[in-house]
Order: structure tokens, then C-alpha cells, then sequence
């Protein structure tokens, strides 16, 4: 860049014709390498460098990984297996059969390039790829799935994969088990979709999305989510139906739930606002009540009292939320703690999720998507387990295999 600029200056002065034939060899240079480009996309596909991060569990980072990505497919380094899993594996290339050999863990892997099958020793057992291991730039690529579907198995991990961050968390396998004793579920869960009827439609989007819809339409695949894994999961509305707050409390109560999280999104009037934002009911926190109110009758200050006590388990599902849904988002999740009247009368640690803004272009286009709508339900849902099983210590944390 810097030499372009010094020669403009010098040409400057030239003719007009001397200016036209640099342009015109510039644009034949162009063209040549318009013409080497295609052709070698042609032959290779185009492979872009990106990196690929591996968390773990509480979403710290375990390795940062060189990656190519080509025809939609991301690529690892062999050496990657050493960053992530096994700093002793060795692996051993054969150039004229096209065979990798990777020695991990007391297991030999063998993976041959454009083949889908790997064979894993002692044990003959295989496992058949999506992608198969590719040659990128003369060396072996393995597909990033060998690291999702393959690799985590031997360390009884399973690895959640986020393609359009790149990053892929690694946590144990059967961590949360069903809460389920004998046929009676010890858990209950309100999930309350904000808004619905005719005339409380929420936020909107200049495309027409409602917000009421949004949540309705999370908190039914939530529920569905949650009922294979043995939760038990109430929504206060079914349908596209108004609600008044006490009616919500009260399904919360008919049901003895053990939590309660509502569901709403954002808008803002500046359109910069975004981001996924979690709530939770302090009536000490960043907005105080009136004065009159904390003086007010015994009743009134009973209830606020009430749900400071569930305080602090508000607060450890908040967290445990926050950690799941960081792993979908690159802005980080804010928790905030408010005096919230719309909690107060619930006895239980109750939050608030809001999914995002509405009037912000990049929240929309995730929230118009129903694939990323899927994505948060089974991000909630593995927060429900956690949260769980880190307050009912009988429950088993792994199931011996
Ligand atoms: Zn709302």
C-alpha cells in the first residue's frame, strides 16, 4: 500500500497518456490473477484461514486452533489433536497410500484422506465421518467433526459445536441426569412467554416480528427439549393469549415450581443497542423502590422479603444461563439486578431473559433464524440441568459406562 501511494505521487506529474497505459497494465494484471484465481479455485476450492476456540465447560478456553475452511467445511491440523486432547499423541503420515496413523491414549487411529472411515485399535471399532480428512497445502486435514464426534469419546466428553463463532465446548458426558425418582419429576419449571393477545404484542421489528411470538415460540421448543431430559416444564400461556401477571404467578404456584424464568426480547431507540440480557428480581439492586414503598404495609415489604430469599439461587441459575448462552454469542451476556415488581410475587428464584433487540439489525437477522431459536431452547435447557444437579447433590453427576 505504502509503495502505491509513492509512486502516484511521482506519476502525478506524467501525461495523461503515460497514466492510461499504467491503468491499463493494471487491469491486465488484474485480470491474470482474476483468471490464476478461478482456475486454482477450480481445481482446489478456495481454503480461507480461520481459528477454531475449544472451551471448556465454563467456557474458559482450552485451545485456540489454526483451521482452514473450505467449501463450507472447517479443517484441523493434525497437530490440533495435540492442543486439545492429547499433548503425547504421535501420528505418523504415509505419503503414497494417503494413510494418517495417530497413536492417542492407548489407541491407534487410522483415517485414510478422502476416505469417511475411521478405525479405531484394540477393538476394531469404526466410525464413519460426514467430511473426510483432506490434503490442504501438501499436508492432511482432519474434518473438524473427527474432533466433534471422534476424539471427545475417549475422555467421555461430549463437544458442542457453534459454526458461525467456530467454537466448539467440550464437557462431560451425562452430566445431568433426568430428575426423575421413580414415576414422580422433583422438578418443576415455569417457563413464562411474555406478552400474547391482541392488544400486548411486545416488541416489534420494522420486518413485523413480534416479540410475543418469539417467546412463544422458544418456550414450547424449551418445553419439548426439557421433556425428553425428564424435566417438567409449565408455560403460563399455550397460546397467543393475554395474560395478566397474577394468573402467570399463579401457574407457578398451582404447580409448586422450583423455578421461574420469563422469556421477552428488547428494543431500543438506538438501533447500536443489542445483546442478550438476564434479569433477576433485587430489590437492593441498581434501582431502588420509592421510599414509601419500603415503608409501606407489612404485607407489601413481606413479599419483597419473600423473593430476596431466593436471592442468591436466582442468582446461581442467572450465572449458569449466562455461561450457556455466552457459548452462542459474541457479545457477552449482561446480568443485571433490579427491583423487579414482576417477580416479587413469585416464591421461587424467578428470572428474566431477554433474547435480544428487536431494532437492532444483527440481533433480528439471529432471532428471525429459527435454527439459532433452537440453539438457545437447548442452551436453556443444559442450564435447567446444571443449575439442577449443582443444588441436588443426590443426583448422580456421571453414570459409570
Ligand atoms: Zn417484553
Amino acid at each position: 500500500m505504502m509503495t502505491m501511494t509513492t509512486n502516484s505521487v511521482v506519476y502525478r506529474k506524467k501525461p495523461q497518456k503515460a497514466r492510461t497505459n499504467r491503468y491499463s497494465v493494471r487491469v491486465t494484471v488484474s485480470a491474470l490473477f482474476l483468471g490464476i484465481l478461478a482456475w486454482s479455485v477450480a481445481l482446489n476450492g478456495i481454503a480461507q484461514e480461520i481459528s477454531v476456540h475449544f472451551i471448556d465447560v465454563d467456557g474458559k478456553t482450552i485451545a485456540e486452533v489454526p483451521a482452514q475452511r473450505q467449501e463450507e467445511q472447517v479443517y484441523l491440523p493434525v497437530d490440533a489433536v495435540k492442543q486439545v486432547f492429547d499433548p503425547d499423541m504421535t501420528d505418523q503420515y504415509n505419503y503414497p497410500r494417503k494413510r494418517l496413523t495417530l497413536k492417542t491414549k492407548g489407541k491407534q487411529i487410522r483415517l485414510q484422506i478422502n476416505n469417511l472411515v475411521v478405525s479405531i485399535d484394540p477393538g476394531g471399532q469404526t466410525h464413519t465421518l460426514p467430511t473426510p480428512p483432506i490434503i490442504i497445502a501438501q499436508e492432511p486435514m482432519l474434518p473438524i467433526t473427527f474432533f466433534t464426534q471422534v476424539l471427545p469419546d475417549f475422555d467421555n466428553l461430549e463437544a458442542i459445536y457453534n459454526p458461525s463463532l467456530q467454537k466448539v465446548q467440550l464437557r462431560p458426558k451425562n452430566t445431568w441426569t433426568p430428575m426423575v425418582t421413580g414415576n414422580s419429576v422433583d422438578w418443576a419449571i415455569i417457563i413464562d412467554p411474555g406478552h400474547g393477545g391482541a392488544d400486548d404484542r411486545g416488541c416489534e421489528s420494522n420486518t413485523g416480528l413480534l416479540e410475543k411470538d418469539i417467546v412463544l415460540t422458544l418456550a414450547k421448543q424449551l418445553q419439548q427439549i426439557s421433556k425428553q431430559q425428564g424435566m417438567q416444564i409449565y408455560l403460563t400461556r399455550q397460546t397467543d393469549a393475554k395474560k395478566t401477571h397474577l394468573e402467570r404467578i399463579q401457574v407457578a404456584k398451582r404447580n409448586q415450581a422450583q423455578l421461574f424464568l420469563s422469556l421477552h426480547c428488547n428494543a431500543s431507540f438506538s438501533p447500536h443497542e443489542k445483546g442478550i440480557k438476564i434479569y433477576l428480581n433485587n430489590p437492593k439492586g441498581e434501582l431502588r423502590f420509592p421510599s414509601n414503598v419500603q415503608s409501606g404495609p407489612a404485607g407489601q415489604r413481606l413479599k419483597i422479603l419473600a423473593q430476596a430469599n431466593f436471592l442468591k439461587q436466582s442468582r446461581d441459575f442467572a450465572h449458569t444461563m449466562e455461561t450457556e448462552l455466552n457459548f452462542l454469542t459474541e457479545i457477552p451476556v449482561k446480568i443485571i439486578e433490579l427491583p423487579l415488581v414482576a417477580l416479587s410475587d413469585a416464591y421461587m428464584p424467578a428470572v428474566v431473559l431477554e433474547l435480544g433487540y428487536l431494532s437492532n439489525v444483527e440481533d433480528l437477522e439471529k432471532l428471525s433464524n429459527a435454527e439459532y431459536i433452537t440453539s438457545v431452547a437447548q442452551a436453556i435447557a443444559r442450564a435447567f440441568q446444571r443449575y439442577i444437579s449443582s443444588i441436588n447433590p443426590s443426583v448422580p453427576q456421571t453414570v459409570e459406562q
